[in-house]
């Protein structure tokens, strides 16, 4: 299989570094000029789990001409509509199109550019960082859920098998939906508000402020996921997060990383903004979604990236 990875930062790189090692032919996309530099002049390092280096094709998006079998988007939310503009012209009939993105919505947006016979949503829980350009640090373990937009899963083993073969863990999941809404979940409670108090996960969850809050956001995207699909388990949903806050309780979440710590845009929209349209939409209010999503914008336009 020839695979592209669209959008090779943190998580790109730790596909893109897995996958080299099975023997499919793996191209990176990017657009990070420092990025493409480092991993073509010294190939990409990783470290954490593992302690590598390889080579690895990477280009622009716009310069990838060879027709993909499967191309895997890694971007972050916000630059997904240009990536798809961009490889429209390695989108054959036979091409997968899957999103690993985090957050809600991406299968609307991909429609805009690919049909639905390609289009593949899933979501992962694996971990990834970058240290730098062309270092990638890689740890925990971690899996992938994914589903055919059209079709079942029998049509994409061999897509399957692959991933098991890098030791991505994926497995099909005819209701993806749910495990999307689940790690929305834990991102939508725990993202914006660590980055709003400037805190770690652990210290959010110790004080009874930061649990209301936890558990204000956390109905509300109930509410609102519960309006569009079935089989939603709230209880199971709250457990995974409180389990997921004990684990990570050290740590500062990725959008934490992102605004406060490296000045760059978030993702809110694509969450807790994503379910704010959504309720409107439901006739379901979502106020500590709309608060919380309108302080992580002003602290954005504050920072000047918006
Ligand atoms: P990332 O920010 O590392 O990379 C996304 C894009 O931004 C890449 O094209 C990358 O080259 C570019 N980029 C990164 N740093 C840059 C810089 N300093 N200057 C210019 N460009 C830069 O994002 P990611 O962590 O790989 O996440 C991709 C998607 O996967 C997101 O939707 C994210 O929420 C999701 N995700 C990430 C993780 C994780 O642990 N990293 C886990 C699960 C899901």
């Amino acid at each position: 299989m020839r695979v592209y990875i669209a959008g090779s930062g943190a998580m790109g790189c730790r596909f893109g570094y897995q996958l080299s090692k099975t023997k499919h032919e793996v191209i990176l996309l990017d657009n990070w000029d420092a990025h493409i530099e480092s991993i073509r002049e010294n190939g990409l390092k990783v470290t954490g789990d593992f302690d590598d280096v390889v080579q690895l094709p990477i280009m622009k998006p716009t310069e990838a001409t060879e027709v993909a079998d499967l191309i895997i988007l890694l971007t972050k939310a916000d630059q997904l509509p240009k990536m798809l503009q961009d490889i429209k012209g390695i989108i054959g009939e036979k091409t997968k199109v899957l999103s690993l993105l985090n957050g809600l919505g991406h299968a609307t947006t991909m429609r805009r550019y690919v049909p639905d016979e390609s289009i593949m949503v899933g979501v992962t829980i694996w971990l990834a960082g970058l240290k730098g350009p062309g270092h990638a640090h890689l740890q925990g373990p971690g899996s992938i859920s994914v589903q055919n937009m059209v079709g079942d899963g029998q049509s994409v083993a061999d897509m399957i098998a692959m991933f098991n073969e890098a030791g991505l863990n994926a497995t099909y999941d005819d209701h993806v939906i749910n495990a999307i809404w689940q790690k929305a979940c834990v991102n939508g409670t725990m993202n914006p508000t660590c980055t709003i108090l400037n805190c770690t996960i652990g210290e959010l969850f110790g004080t009874e402020g930061g649990l209301n809050l936890v558990q204000g956001i956390f109905k509300e995207f109930i509410a609102v996921a519960k309006s569009e699909t079935d089989g939603i388990d709230e209880e199971a949903i709250w457990k995974y997060i409180i389990d997921a806050s004990k684990k990570a309780s050290n740590h500062y979440p990725s959008m934490h990383q992102d605004l406060v710590q490296n000045g760059r845009k978030t993702e809110i929209d694509y969450l807790n903004g994503a379910v704010v349209f959504k309720g409107k939409r439901a006739g379901i209010p979502t106020p500590y979604c709309q608060m919380i999503t309108e302080m992580v914008h002003a602290k954005e336009a504050m920072l000047g990236l918006r």
